[in-house]
C-alpha cells in the first residue's frame, strides 16, 4: 500500500514513516524542512531496514498543492503531521500559524476529497483543552485554547469533522499529549522539556525548571503515538465507525511532574543533578493527563512503553548522537 505523510521529516512524522516502511509499504513525504530534517528520513530508512526506492521525499510547502497533490493518486491514507508545532512560535507568528495549520489542513482535506483519498489522520493536540479542570481529561471537555497554536489545531479538527459529515471522509483527529522519544529537536528555542533536560543532564548540567516543578504532564512515547496513528488509518486493524470525525486523546493515561521527570532521568543516568528553578512562564498549563478510554474503545489503543523505558531509550539515543557529534 501507499501512504502519504505530511511533516514526515519531523520528529513524529519520521517515526510514522519508519513504521510504514518496516511494514513493507511505500511512503511519500511532503515536508518543507521548516523544522524537520532530512537526517530524520535517512534514519527512518536505516532503522526500518528499507530500500530508498520505497520512500519518496518531496521538499515542498504543504500549501503548494500544485507541486505535490498528484501524489495523492492511489494513496490509502494521509497522516497529516505538518504544522507550526509550537505555542511560543504561534504567538510570534500567528498569521503563519493560521496559514499552515488551518488553511493547510483545509486545502489538504479538499485535495483528498477530490482524489478519492478517504482516510486522513490529523495530528491535533492536548493544547485544545487549555487548563482543563477534569483530570484525566475526556474528549468531550469543553475546549478552551490559550494560544493561536491551540486555536489552529481546534479549527483543523472542526474542518475535518465537516469533511467527514459532508463528504464521507473516514478521518480522525488525534489529540496528542506530550510526545517524547528519539529525533525530537533539543536545540530550538521551542524545544520540549524532555529533550532539553536530557541534553543538559547527559553532559552533567542541571536541568532548568520554570516554576516549582510540580506542574504535571502526560508524557507518551512516540512508539505509542505511531501505533495510534496506524490504528486510526486502518493500517493495523479497522477502527470502529464511531471514530470518524471524533477527536481521540493519545496519551499514556498517567501524569508525571517535572520533579518526577528529573528524578527518573537521574535514575536512568546514574546521576544526582538538582534542578535550577526559574520564574514560571505565563500560559503554562498546570496539569495534564489524558483519558484514553475512547482510544481504547475505538482504536484498540493501549500504551505499551512505560515512562521509565521510554526515557531510557530516549537517553540512549541522545547520548549516541552527542558522542557521534563529539567525534565528528
Ligand atoms: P516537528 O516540528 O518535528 O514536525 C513538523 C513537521 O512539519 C516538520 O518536519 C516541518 O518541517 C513540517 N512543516 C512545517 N510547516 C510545513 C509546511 N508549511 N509545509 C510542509 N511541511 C511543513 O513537530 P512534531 O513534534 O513531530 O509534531 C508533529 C505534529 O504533531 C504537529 O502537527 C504537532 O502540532 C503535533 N503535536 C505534537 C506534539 C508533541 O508533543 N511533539 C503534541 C501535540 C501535537
Amino acid at each position: 500500500m501507499k501512504y502519504l505523510v505530511t511533516g514526515g521529516a519531523g520528529f513524529i512524522g519520521s517515526h510514522i514513516v519508519e513504521e510504514l516502511l518496516r511494514r513493507g509499504h511505500e511512503v511519500v513525504v511532503v515536508d518543507n524542512l521548516a523544522s524537520g530534517r532530512r537526517d530524520n528520513l535517512d534514519a527512518a530508512l536505516r532503522d526500518a531496514g528499507a530500500s530508498a526506492a520505497r520512500l519518496r521525499f518531496l521538499q515542498t510547502d504543504l500549501l503548494e498543492l500544485e507541486a505535490w497533490a498528484e501524489q495523492l493518486a492511489g494513496v490509502s491514507a494521509v497522516f497529516h503531521q505538518a504544522a507550526i508545532a509550537s505555542v511560543p512560535r504561534s504567538f510570534a507568528d500567528p498569521a503563519e500559524t493560521v496559514r499552515v495549520n488551518i488553511e493547510g489542513t483545509a486545502r489538504l482535506l479538499e485535495a483528498c476529497r477530490r482524489r478519492n483519498v478517504r482516510r486522513v489522520v490529523l495530528a491535533s493536540s492536548t493544547a485544545v483543552y487549555g487548563d482543563a479542570l477534569a483530570l484525566p481529561t475526556p474528549e468531550d471537555t469543553h475546549p478552551a485554547p490559550l494560544s493561536p497554536y491551540a486555536t489552529s489545531k481546534l479549527a483543523g479538527e472542526q474542518l475535518l469533522a465537516m469533511w467527514v459529515q459532508e463528504f464521507g471522509l473516514q478521518a480522525v483527529p488525534l489529540r496528542y499529549f506530550n510526545v517524547f522519544g528519539a529525533r525530537q529537536d533539543p536545540a530550538s528555542d521551542y524545544a520540549a522539556v524532555i529533550p532539553k533536560f536530557i541534553t543538559r543532564m547527559v553532559s552533567g548540567r542541571p536541568p532548568r525548571i520554570f516554576g516549582d516543578g510540580r506542574q504535571s504532564r502526560d508524557f507518551v512515547h512516540v512508539e505509542d503515538v505511531v501505533a495510534a496513528n496506524l490504528a486510526a488509518a486502518g493500517v493495523t486493524g479497522e477502527p470502529k465507525e464511531a471514530a470518524w470525525g471524533r477527536p481521540i486523546n493519545v496519551g499514556c493515561g498517567r501524569s508525571a511532574t517535572l520533579l518526577d521527570l528529573v528524578a527518573a532521568l537521574n535514575d536512568v543516568l546514574g546521576t544526582d543533578l538538582q534542578p535550577e528553578f526559574a520564574p514560571p512562564r505565563p500560559g503554562d498549563v498546570r496539569a495534564s493527563m489524558a483519558s484514553i478510554e475512547r482510544a481504547r474503545e475505538l482504536l484498540g489503543y493501549e500504551p505499551r512503553v512505560s515512562f521509565r523505558e521510554g526515557l531510557a531509550r530516549t537517553v540512549a539515543w541522545y547520548a549516541e548522537q552527542m558522542a557521534a557529534r563529539a567525534t565528528a
